[in-house]
């Protein structure tokens, strides 16, 4: 199995290289990751300058590595279409320092390299723990199933355009209880800007706040993580509301 491994906080990031380590037991890994954080990107591209990639070693377990200056769905993009000899079979992203639940899904750089695999036609899992400090915590337990979740999608498949959104709680691993398949849940956030002052008088503002979770079902991944569970969540992309097209159509809108 051909394995690509990118994320969003950078090549650096220790989450990057415990992973490409566990899943070199599982696959031949291949490395193409930004060379700075970019986390917060959701899917953005670079279209109005050029991008740079750089090869690099040192990555332990890894068969190949770049490093560009691009966000993680470029670095999906330039892996697949002209950096790598293969095409992968599967692309993984993390493991993200930070949990992606709920509607965060859509503002994570680290989703949105796994989305663009499945854009692609490959299937994909992102990989983050609750650990937002670079304390780790749990960061063992979440490589090693993500080598055991590649192994099960190589056995099994994925249907089409699904990606795996899996999401440690902040807990050490013999604490927690054990995994639970979700679905997305709908995270907004308080009081997000903070306004500050810089040495100059001048106002700048800082996008921050608290998370608000209002679909607290049990099976949600905000709440499944929030008890101590392994969250997992297949996600697919599409975003069409269904139900209500023929409704709309009978707006007749000239
Ligand atoms: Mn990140």
């Amino acid at each position: 199995m051909k394995i690509l491994v990118t994320n969003d906080d950078g090549i650096r990031s220790k989450g990057l290289r415990e992973l490409v380590k566990a899943l070199s037991a599982v696959g031949s890994v291949s490395v193409v990751a930004p060379d700075q954080e970019r986390s917060g990107m959701g899917h953005a591209v670079t279209m109005h300058r050029p991008l740079r990639a750089v090869e690099i070693s040192g990555i332990a377990g890894a068969v190949q590595a770049f490093q560009l200056d691009g966000t993680p769905a470029d670095c999906v993009k330039l892996a697949v279409e002209v950096l790598l000899e293969q095409r992968p079979d599967l692309v993984v992203s993390g493991v993200n320092a930070g949990p992606n639940l709920g509607t965060d899904v859509l503002y994570s750089g680290t989703v949105s390299a796994a989305v663009e695999g499945i854009i692609m036609g490959i299937p994909a899992i992102a990989v983050s723990i609750a650990d937002h400090s670079e304390g780790w915590l749990g960061l063992d337990r979440a490589v090693e199933l993500a080598a055991r979740i590649a192994q099960a999608i190589w056995e099994k498949g994925l249907p089409e355009d699904t990606l795996l959104n899996v999401n440690l709680p902040l807990l050490p691993a013999e604490e927690m209880k054990g995994i639970k398949v979700t679905r997305v849940g709908i995270r907004r956030y308080r009081d997000f800007v903070e306004q500050r002052q810089d040495p100059w008088g001048r106002p700048y503002y800082w996008l921050t706040g608290e998370a608000v979770d209002l679909d607290e079902g049990p099976d949600s991944d905000t709440r499944a993580v929030k008890d101590g569970w392994i969250s997992i969540t297949p996600i697919r992309f599409q975003l069409t509301h269904e139900e209500f097209r023929d409704e709309l159509a009978r707006w007749n809108i000239e």
